[in-house]
């Protein structure tokens, strides 16, 4: 047998909006070729009586971190690489079994750990990777402790320094941007304001000269590539912006004027909610710090405001979870957090077109149209009433594809 033909299906393809009963698909090698409304001529496939399900194109997460396996950053120390890819094969896997086929990381993956999934070695979602995070010193890259005065220290000894990289000035920026995607980096993370589970810099501080960081954006756009940014406040946003970053991650306390100012550049938001609740909740038991936990107050608050602002100023905003370590369970749970001011359709389509077209590829992924990868959930209902049945790690899918072969099928 060649393929698979899957029959009796409702369709939701996001782009349409609402479910499609009676159709069919055809998968090809790791490729859609047919979906109609009438019988498709199997030839040599096997044909999958889906019942009447729903199926959807595979979910997508614009913000994870499968190498950031300590929810109390600094303990990454101590994290030899060899551990650190072994916790990364755990959490890529429940990634997948949760239905995220694919996702984008945002600093700590390499193309190492990206071929392992390509190549079968691990079970995984897609990876696009950004390489190490690119911040000055003192800023949000910076994992040092205050004792520790000269920075350098060997990549290969712990997960910490894999991760991040401190530059500072033009010329280095320039050089660990080149860096970054001279070892595939699909996407140039750097840091401009302050981060929440960094211990010593502020949230409000500004991270970046506009030099460095149009050294950054320059060399990305050279290679074919683009940077995304860490920014909270409206100032680093706009500088962003002005820059010609492409995304702006977290994003929490934007305002109306930072919001037109991404939609004028067709700038991507890349939310990421329920980071800020589990940590709330529960990162004080994996050991993070009280300074930590007042940053994260800070920030908590705006994160549902920023969804309406974007919503209102026209600013697609993808989904994302930013989850560390053992709180990564809680990936799905953006769905519900999300609910309370967007429908589910809008929050579906964040976690499939709008993700596609973060990582450019608009057609082939986050959709079911002939051409697109045949990355597909199938669920025991659906999600366009009950965004619950993509909780529960995974639970209610019935089958889980990716690039034509299953990872989970409970259907024949
Ligand atoms: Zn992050």
């Amino acid at each position: 047998m060649t393929g698979y033909l899957f029959r009796n299906i409702s369709l939701l393809e996001p782009s349409v909006g609402e479910l499609q009963s009676g159709m069919e698909i055809r998968i090809e090698g790791d490729k859609v070729v047919a979906v109609s409304d009438r019988p498709i001529p199997p030839g040599a496939a096997e044909i999958i009586d889906c019942g009447g399900r729903v199926v959807m194109p595979g979910l997508i997460d614009s913000h994870v971190h499968v190498m950031l396996s300590e929810v109390f950053t600094p303990r990454l120390e101590g994290v030899p690489l060899t551990l650190a890819t072994g916790r990364a094969a755990v959490l890529m896997r429940g990634m997948i079994d949760r239905g995220f086929t694919t996702v984008r990381d945002t600093g700590g993956a390499d193309w190492g750990i990206r071929q392992a999934v390509d190549e079968g070695s691990i079970a995984g979602p897609r990876l696009f990777i950004a390489g190490q995070a690119i911040g000055p010193t003192g800023g949000h890259s910076d994992g040092r402790r205050r004792t520790d005065v000269f920075g350098a220290r060997c990549h290969c000894c712990n997960a910490m320094a894999f991760t991040m990289c401190v530059s500072d000035g033009v010329s280095e920026v320039r050089k660990a941007a080149r860096e970054q995607m001279r070892q595939g980096a699909d996407q140039v993370k750097i840091m401009m304001s302050g981060g929440v589970a960094s211990p010593y810099d502020p949230l409000d501080s500004l991270q970046f000269s506009d030099g460095e960081i149009a050294a950054a954006v320059e060399e990305a756009e050279a290679f074919g590539r683009y940077v995304c940014a860490h920014a909270y406040t409206p100032i680093a946003i706009t500088r962003a912006a002005a820059a010609g970053v492409r995304t702006i991650e977290h994003g929490n306390l934007i305002d109306a004027p930072a919001a037109k100012a991404m939609a004028e550049k067709g700038m991507f938001l890349i939310a990421n909610l329920v980071a800020y609740y589990a940590m709330k909740e529960r990162a004080a038991d994996f050991g993070m710090s009280g300074d930590m936990l007042a940053k994260n107050d800070l920030v908590i608050d705006g994160g549902l405001r920023s969804l309406e602002i974007c919503k209102a100023a026209g600013v697609p905003v993808a989904y994302g979870s930013d989850l560390l370590g053992a709180l990564q369970v809680d990936q799905s749970r953006e769905f519900l957090l999300r609910s309370a001011v967007l429908s589910p359709l809008e929050i579906i389509r964040s976690a499939t077109t709008i993700g596609a077209q973060v990582i450019r590829m608009e057609g082939k992924l986050g959709t079911l149209a002939p051409g697109a990868f045949a990355d597909l959930i199938v669920i025991d209902g659906n999600p366009l009433q009950n965004l619950g049945l993509f909780q529960e790690q995974g639970r209610h899918l019935a089958a889980i594809m990716k690039g034509g072969r299953f990872h989970k099928r409970v259907i024949h």
